[in-house]
C-alpha cells in the first residue's frame, strides 16, 4: 500500500490517444525505441476504439499492449488477470517506471480496498488489476459504473475456455460484467496459448466484437533448446553440473511430482546451491516466501512442479531445465518459455528417461484425472492427451532441429532466416549428438511384434529379440520365434528403439495401464529393402558448453545489441552491475529485474554510457529510470573503466 500511496509525485498527463502518444509513452516509461511485431497493430486497434485479440508467445510483450493504451487513454483501464499473487509485483514494476498503477484483490483488507476505490474515483490511477471474481461483486460494479473505463484488458484469456489447460470459471462472467457497464469500452484479450478451438472460445465467450486479431510467430530465437536422455541418477548430477556452469544465473527446474521437488531441492541445497522449492503441497506462506526469494534473486534457482510460474514475469530467468518429460509440447513450450523474456540468450534443457513416458501414460489412463467429465467427454479428453504425449515423445527422440519440431507442431511454418530447416541453436543442430544406425534392431522388433500378434509389453519384446533365457520366454515358447536372439544391442537401446518406432507410427503402444506393443500403420515399411532407422545418442566427448560460449553461440543478438558484443571485460562489468542492481532493488524493496532487465545491463556493458544522454540510449532506460538509477550506474561504469 505504501507504494501506491507514494504516487502523488507521478506527473503523468493523459494526452491525445494517438499512436504518436503511444510511441512517446513507450520511450518515456519503458525506455524502448520501437514496438515489437504485433504490438503496434493491437495498440492501434484499441486506440481507435476497436476490440482486439493478441496471441503471442510468452515474452513477446503482451503487457505493453494494454498498459500503453491504459497510459494514453483518459480514465482508468481495467486489467482482468487470474494471477492474484503477482498483481502486487506487476503494479510495483509499473510504479517504478512512473506509471500510476493499482490493484484490487483479496490480499488487501476491506479498508484498503475502499481506499483504492476512492482514490481510483478521484482519478489517481491509470491502470487497475483485478481478479475475475471481483467483477461479480456488486460493490465493484457500482464503482465501475461511476468511473470512466476506456479499456478492459483480459490477460491469460485462454482461461475462459474449457478446452484450454487453465480453465477459470470466473472468466465466464467477464462478458456479463462488460454488458453491465453504462458504456461498453473496447476489450483487448491476450494469451500465449491458443489452438483454434480456444481462440474461437475466447472471442465468443468474452463477447469480442469484430476484433483485430494478431497472431505472432511462435519462434523464440533467443532460446537454445536441448534434450538429453539420462537415467534418474544421472539427471541429478547433470542438473548440479548445469547449475555450476551457469554461475549467478537465475533458472527454474521443473519436476513432475512433489516428491521429486522435495528430493531434488534438498539434494541441491546440500550441494551448497542457492535453491528454493515450490509445489501445491506446501503451506501458502512457505510458497509465497519461496517465490519472493526467487524473484528477488536471493534464491536464484527454483525447483518446482508446474504449479509454479504461470504469469511469473521475472525477465532474467536465464534457463529452464525439465527434470522429467512433461505430458505435452504445449506444457513444455509454456514452461520452457519462461526463460529469456528479456530477449537475452537463454537455455531450455529437457532431461528424460523411459520411466517418464510410462508415468505420463499412467496419468492419462488414471480415472481420477477426469472425475468431473462424463464418460464420453473423458474418452475424448484422453484421446487428445495421448496424441499430445506422442508428439512430446517424438520431440525427445527426433534427430532433426528441435526448434523446427516445436514450430511445426504449433503450425508455424515460417522459414528460418538462414533459409534452411536448421536453427543452429539447438542441441541437435549444434551436433552434440550422433546418429546411430539401428536399422537391424528396428526390423527385428517389428518382426517380433508381428510374430507375437500384439498382446505383450515392450520388456518381453526386448527380451525375445535379445535372446533372453528368462522363464517368461521359455514358458511362452518364444525361443522358437524367427526374431528370437537376432539382436545383440543393450536392453535399454532396444527399448528406446521400440519407443521411437511407436512415436513414428511403425509400432503402436496400446492404451491402458499396462500398455502392449502392436503394429503401427507404417509397420510394413520396416521390411522394405531401403528401410533405414537411426537413433540419436549424446557424443561421448561432448563437453557441455559453458556459459560464455553458449551466449556467444546463441542466435544472433538483435541489432540494438551491437554485433558480437560479448567480451570478457563485458562479463566482468556485467557482474558488477548485477550486484549493484541487487543492492538498489533491496533498498527499494522491489525485484532486481524490475530495476533493469539483464538485457539492459548487457547493453550498458556494450555502450558504456558516460553521461545522462548516453544512458537514455540504453535499451530499457526511460526518463524515470534515468532519474532514479542513472547516477549509480554511471558511477559504477566510470569506476570500472578507470580500473578501480
Ligand atoms: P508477455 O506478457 O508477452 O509474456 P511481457 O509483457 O512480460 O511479455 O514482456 C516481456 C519483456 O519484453 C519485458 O521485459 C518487456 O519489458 C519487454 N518488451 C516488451 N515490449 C518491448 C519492446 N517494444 N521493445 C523492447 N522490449 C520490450
Amino acid at each position: 500500500m505504501a507504494d501506491i500511496q507514494g504516487l502523488s509525485a507521478a506527473n503523468m498527463v493523459a494526452c491525445e490517444p494517438t499512436m504518436e502518444a503511444a510511441r512517446a509513452a513507450l520511450s518515456r516509461y519503458y525506455g524502448y525505441d520501437e514496438f515489437r511485431p504485433g504490438q503496434s497493430q493491437l495498440i492501434g486497434a484499441v486506440l481507435a476504439g476497436r476490440d482486439a485479440l493478441g496471441i503471442m508467445p510468452t515474452g513477446a510483450g503482451k503487457s505493453l499492449c494494454y498498459q500503453i493504451p491504459g497510459i494514453v487513454l483518459p480514465g482508468l483501464a481495467l486489467v482482468v488477470s487470474p494471477l492474484v499473487s503477482l498483481m502486487k509485483d506487476q503494479v510495483n514494476a509499473l510504479i517504478d517506471a512512473g506509471v500510476r498503477g493499482s490493484f484490487l484483490n483479496s490480499t488487501l483488507t476491506p479498508g484498503q480496498q475502499r481506499t483504492v476505490m476512492a482514490r481510483a474515483e478521484a482519478g489517481t490511477y491509470k491502470i487497475m488489476y483485478v481478479a475475475p471474481e471481483r467483477l461479480a461483486d456488486p460493490v465493484f460494479r457500482e464503482f465501475a459504473s461511476r468511473v470512466e473505463i476506456p479499456l478492459i484488458a483480459v490477460d491469460e484469456a485462454h482461461c475462459v475456455s474449457q478446452w484450454g489447460q487453465d480453465f477459470r470459471p470466473a472468466y465466464m462472467g467477464i462478458a456479463d460484467f462488460i454488458d453491465s457497464l453504462p458504456k461498453r469500452p473496447p476489450v483487448i484479450a491476450l494469451t500465449a496459448t491458443a489452438t483454434d478451438k480456444v481462440r474461437r472460445d475466447v472471442s465468443a465467450l468474452l463477447g469480442l466484437q469484430n476484433p483485430e486479431c494478431v497472431v505472432t510467430g511462435y519462434d523464440r530465437t533467443n532460446l537454445k533448446f536441448g534434450v538429453e536422455k539420462l537415467n534418474p541418477k544421472q539427471k541429478r548430477a547433470r542438473i548440479a553440473q548445469f547449475i555450476t556452469e551457469h554461475p549467478g544465473d537465475s533458472g527454474i527446474v521443473y519436476c513432475s511430482t512433489r516428491k521429486d521437488v522435495d528430493g531434488l531441492s534438498g539434494w541441491l541445497a546440500a550441494e551448497g546451491l542457492p535453491v528454493a522449492r515450490y509445489h501445491a503441497g506446501m503451506h501458502k506462506d512457505e510458497r509465497d516466501d519461496a517465490q519472493e526469494r526467487f524473484i528477488n534473486d536471493d534464491a536464484p534457482i527454483m525447483v518446482a512442479t508446474n504449479a509454479f510460474g504461470m504469469g511469473i514475469d521475472k525477465s532474467n530467468v536465464r534457463w529452464v531445465v525439465h527434470y522429467n518429460m512433461p505430458k505435452s509440447l504445449e506444457a513444455y513450450y509454456q514452461e520452457a518459455g519462461r526463460a529469456g523474456r528479456d530477449g537475452e540468450p537463454s537455455e531450455c534443457l529437457l532431461l528424460w528417461c523411459d520411466g517418464d513416458v510410462s508415468t505420463c501414460r499412467f496419468f492419462i489412463e488414471s480415472e481420477s484425472e477426469y472425475s468431473q467429465f462424463d464418460p464420453e467427454a473423458a474418452e475424448i479428453a484422453r484421446a487428445a492427451q495421448r496424441r499430445m504425449l506422442e508428439a512430446m515423445v517424438g520431440y525427445c527422440h527426433t534427430t532433426g532441429c528441435l526448434r523446427r519440431y516445436i514450430l511445426n507442431y504449433f503450425g508455424d511454418e515460417t522459414p528460418f532466416e538462414n533459409g534452411t530447416s536448421e536453427c543452429a541453436n539447438c542441441s541437435n543442430c549444434l551436433g552434440e549428438f550422433e546418429s546411430i544406425d539401428v536399422t537391424q534392431v528396428a526390423r527385428s522388433c517389428v518382426k517380433c511384434v508381428r510374430e507375437l500378434g500384439g498382446a505383450f509389453g515392450k520388456t518381453l519384446v526386448a527380451d525375445i529379440v535379445r535372446g533372453s533365457k528368462s522363464q517368461r520366454v521359455f514358458e511362452g515358447h518364444f525361443e522358437t520365434l524367427d526374431s528370437y536372439g537376432t539382436v545383440k544391442e543393450s536392453n535399454s537401446l532396444v527399448k528406446e528403439v521400440i519407443e521411437l518406432l511407436a512415436s513414428e507410427g511403425l509400432l503402436r503402444v496400446s492404451e491402458g495401464k499396462y500398455p502392449t506393443v502392436g503394429l503401427g500403420e507404417r509397420s510394413a515399411e520396416a521390411f522394405a529393402e531401403d528401410f533405414e532407422f537411426s537413433i540419436k545418442q549424446m557424443k561421448k566427448a561432448a563437453s557441455p558448453k559453458n556459459d560464455k560460449t553458449s551466449r556467444a553461440a546463441a542466435s544472433p543478438a538483435p541489432a540494438t545489441f551491437g554485433a558480437g558484443a560479448v567480451s570478457a571485460g563485458d562479463d566482468a562489468l556485467f557482474e558488477e552491475l548485477r550486484a549493484l542492481r541487487k543492492q538498489l532493488a533491496d533498498a527499494g524493496n522491489i525485484a532486481p529485474y524490475m530495476v533493469f532487465s539483464d538485457r539492459t545491463l548487457r547493453d550498458m556493458c556494450v555502450r558504456r554510457p558516460k553521461d545522462a544522454l548516453d544512458f537514455l540510449e540504453v535499451n530499457g532506460v526511460g526518463s524515470r529510470k534515468l532519474e532514479r538509477y542513472g547516477e549509480a550506474f554511471l558511477d559504477a561504469i566510470a569506476k570500472f573503466e578507470a580500473g578501480e
